[in-house]
């Protein structure tokens, strides 16, 4: 997927990447009064790289719906960047 950000900057973004840093409950585990819960990870089922949709929650997030169906994953615009793996954002080029 492409983002082109308010400031100028330009990212590329792989959907497996994307997709494996899905926020929600159900991918990341949540921790709970001590006691955490680990997601089994989900075999790749197909789809489960393709994206359907994206829209705007608000103004600080975009949801995801993939082809498989998983569609609760909520991300920030700080996640979506720092998933952005360029020389610029991964600090091999000053600026
Ligand atoms: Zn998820
Ligand atoms: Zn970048």
């Amino acid at each position: 997927m492409f983002i082109r950000w308010d400031d100028g900057h330009e990212s590329r973004l792989s959907l497996n990447v994307v997709r494996d840093a899905c926020p929600c409950a159900g991918c990341k585990g949540e921790t709970l009064l001590m006691h955490s819960y680990d997601p089994v990870p989900s075999p790749d089922v197909p789809g489960k790289f393709d994206l359907l949709k994206a829209e705007p929650v608000g103004y600080y997030a975009l949801q995801l719906t993939w082809g498989d169906g998983h569609s609760t994953g909520i991300y920030t615009w700080q996640t979506l960047r720092s998933l952005c793996s360029c020389p610029v954002c991964s600090g091999g080029i000053s600026s």
